[in-house]
């Protein structure tokens, strides 16, 4: 089959798109055909080697976290799938670890990721036990649902289950066009939040409220606290969504009101940040990590996507064979929403069924 590999760790260019051995499914496994698979920012930091997680997979090394696709073949002991069924996988755990038994599989002692320990989605062909794949609710693309589940699954975890948001709370979501980001302007809306988005150019700004932002910041023009200060009338946030880490981490802390939560599921400009701690103990502010998402998670956005709910947003799809050109583009900030790629042999084959067009906005 085909794939994109990378051989060493460093820049973009060193995916490369190559002939590899056809994926065997064993034992619970299922062999799934890619229809498409999300591009993510964890993806860019495994490739540069700024990543390194246990059990990675050896180089070369196959990316590619969340995939869509159908069954087209499965070890003897698969039970729950056959050939022919629309599936989304990304991630197994063991069920049998303490954080398993607790319903809380995102902080399992062996959790293996597709395009991380387990090879992943870029690729026309992934295998993975049976235990990390949910079928796809008729009705959604397999584009829709690759571009939906990390985005949506990691934007509910972190507000609702971790974040506890509150309907008439008042949310800053930093560099919220990005597809966690913009996933989360949708899901604080649907929890009944007032929602004040940043981003960095006036495009992205237009969309984010037809998206449905209240408020929507251009931070390389305006200053963010006083209009947080002005929308607040002085009394600051309720909750900040952060991703971005570092000084962006550190300003938005003083945003927040007293008893206000930050809750962040990445540090994408910078891993490290300074905290007042004087500050943060007498306002009782809460700093909450949150990682990945359940698989009822998954579940639950799912149906609101296929509900018509929550709207994925797909920046654009790309060939396979031009990850290196995705990469390039997440890294220059370039992108609304998701980028999602496909096999270069189904693009060729059906340019207009792919749905690109119909969520593309
Ligand atoms: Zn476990």
């Amino acid at each position: 089959m085909k794939a994109v590999r990378f051989h060493q760790y460093g820049e973009a260019g060193e995916l490369r798109y190559e002939t590899v051995p056809d994926p065997e499914p064993l034992g619970d496994e299922v062999l799934i055909r890619v229809r498409a698979c999300g591009v993510n920012h964890i993806d860019v930091m495994l490739r540069s080697g700024e990543l390194r997680l246990p059990g990675q997979q050896p180089l070369p090394h196959i990316l590619g976290m969340e995939v869509a696709g159908e069954v087209i073949a499965a070890g003897p002991e698969v039970r729950q799938f056959r050939s022919g069924d629309r599936v989304l996988a990304a991630v197994v755990t063991c069920g049998r670890c303490r954080f398993c038994r607790a319903g809380w599989e995102q902080l399992c002692d062996d959790r293996r990721m597709l395009g991380t320990q387990l090879p992943g989605g870029y690729a026309e062909q992934v295998k993975i036990s049976e235990r990390g794949v949910l079928p796809i609710p008729p009705g959604l693309s397999f584009e829709a649902a690759a571009a939906s589940r990390t985005s949506f699954a990691t934007a509910w975890h972190l507000l609702i289950t971790r974040g506890r948001l509150q309907a008439g709370e008042v949310v800053l979501i930093n560099s919220a066009s990005s597809g966690v980001g913009s996933a989360g302007v949708q899901i604080a809306k649907l929890a009944g939040a007032t929602v004040i988005a940043t981003t960095s150019t006036a495009e992205k700004a237009e969309r984010l409220s037809q998206l449905g932002a209240d408020i929507v910041v251009n931070y390389r023009l305006q200053d963010v606290a006083e209009i947080v200060r002005r929308a607040t009338e002085g009394r600051g946030i309720d909750f900040v969504f952060d991703m971005v880490g570092g000084e962006t981490l550190t300003r938005s802390l003083e945003l927040l009101t007293k008893r206000g939560r930050l809750a962040l599921c990445g540090a994408v400009s910078e891993r490290r940040a300074t905290v007042d701690l004087i500050s943060l103990f007498f306002r009782e502010i809460e700093i909450i990590g949150s990682t990945g998402s359940t698989l009822q998670e998954v579940e639950r956005v799912l149906q609101l996507v296929n509900q018509g709910k929550l709207r994925p947003i797909i920046d654009r799809l790309l060939p396979l064979s031009q990850a290196a050109e995705a990469h390039r583009l997440m890294e220059q900030g370039k992108l609304f929403g998701k980028l999602v790629l496909v096999p270069d042999a189904l693009l060729e084959q059906s340019p207009t069924s792919t749905g690109a067009s119909s969520m593309r906005r």
